[in-house]
């Protein structure tokens, strides 16, 4: 039995790091074979080594700082992309910049991005991407709201459709009404793009943060992202699991949700976290008191969505 106080340096721990460098690996192999192009080997074999990294520090550090892995993953890959990806080779990797490239029918930059992290990978780490490699959400994790005060308001949950839709007329009015097709040609286009996008998002992100007490309020009502998540997450190899012999109802995990699932529910239900709102950022994992919560590797999907609703009232309730 494992002292959670201690580090745990066991095959147990490099299992999932080795399996995910390994994915990136392979990635980066075929992308290079496919294409010739060097780069793929250094993208995803960094992108790779970070993410193996973090994960190693997420499952061998002592509990109460297992999220440390997590953060060093998330910077590690969303400076990255953001600065080096983003900035200084000139990828637009914002979702217009997705759509613009489905356009022009090159399956590189934001197109492998988008299907790699955010599209197709979600099959195997869920929405993964929102809590260890988000650029977006690296810089809101330093906001000092990290539990919500108050349940998810049901009436904002529209917002992230009507964002994603606007983005994707606004690439169609370029292409198709102002025939534009050149708009990618020169890369600085791409960075204006890039950046203004993401003053917006970050100025946004941290307004509904103060506003609502609650960091990942961006990400539950305004970021387009989870619509393509969501549909491929609900599969999701990876989730979160309450052992029901282990669980002894305290409420800390939900509680500390910071996407406000009612992950006992769930429990209560005999599934795993089936949640397409779930991040993966083991919050409940470290708070658990019994060790009941736990990542495990399955095939389950189910489509009833258990979250915590109630806006107004959860702020008066005893908190732990
Ligand atoms: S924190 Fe652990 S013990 Fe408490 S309710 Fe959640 S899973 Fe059960
Ligand atoms: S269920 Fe656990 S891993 Fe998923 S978002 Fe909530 S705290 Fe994070």
């Amino acid at each position: 039995m494992r002292d959670k106080n201690k580090w745990d340096i066991s095959f147990k721990t490099m299992k999932s790091p080795l399996m995910f460098a390994m994915v990136f690996y392979a990635i980066a192999i075929w992308r290079y074979l496919a294409t010739g192009y060097e780069f793929y080997l250094f993208n995803f074999g960094y992108i790779g080594t970070a993410l193996a990294v973090g994960l190693f520090f997420n499952n061998a550090l002592p509990k109460r700082h297992s999220t440390w892995g997590r953060r060093i993953a998330q910077l590690l890959v969303g400076s990255y992309l953001l600065i080096y990806v983003g900035f200084i080779l000139g990828e637009n990797l914002q979702i217009e910049g997705f759509f613009t490239y489905l356009l022009m029918g090159v399956f590189a930059g934001a197109t492998l991005h988008y299907f790699v992290a955010k599209i197709i990978g979600p099959l195997l780490f869920n929405r993964g991407w929102c809590s260890w490699a988000c650029w977006t959400a690296m810089v809101l994790d330093f906001l000092p709201w990290k539990k919500p005060l108050n349940g998810r308001l049901r009436s904002l949950g529209l917002i992230r459709y009507l964002h994603f839709f606007a983005s994707l007329g606004i690439v169609f009015y370029v292409w198709f009404i102002l025939q534009d097709r050149l708009i990618y040609a020169d890369k600085t286009m791409e960075v204006y793009w890039l950046l203004v996008g993401n003053v917006l998002y970050f100025a946004v992100g941290i307004f509904l943060g103060f506003v609502f007490k609650d960091n990942r309020a961006f990400c539950k009502y305004v970021c387009p992202i989870p619509v393509f998540q969501k549909i491929t997450s609900r599969y999701a190899i990876m989730k979160i699991e309450i052992d029901q012999e282990k669980c002894i109802d305290c409420g800390l995990c939900e509680k500390n949700c910071p996407m406000n699932i009612k992950l006992l529910s769930y429990k209560d239900a005999n599934q795993r976290i089936c949640s397409t709102e779930c991040i993966l950022c083991t919050t409940c994992m470290e708070i658990c008191p019994k060790s009941a919560v736990s990542l495990t590797n399955k095939i389950d999907a189910y489509n009833k969505e258990h979250l915590d609703y109630s806006f107004l009232d959860r702020g008066n309730r005893k908190t732990f």
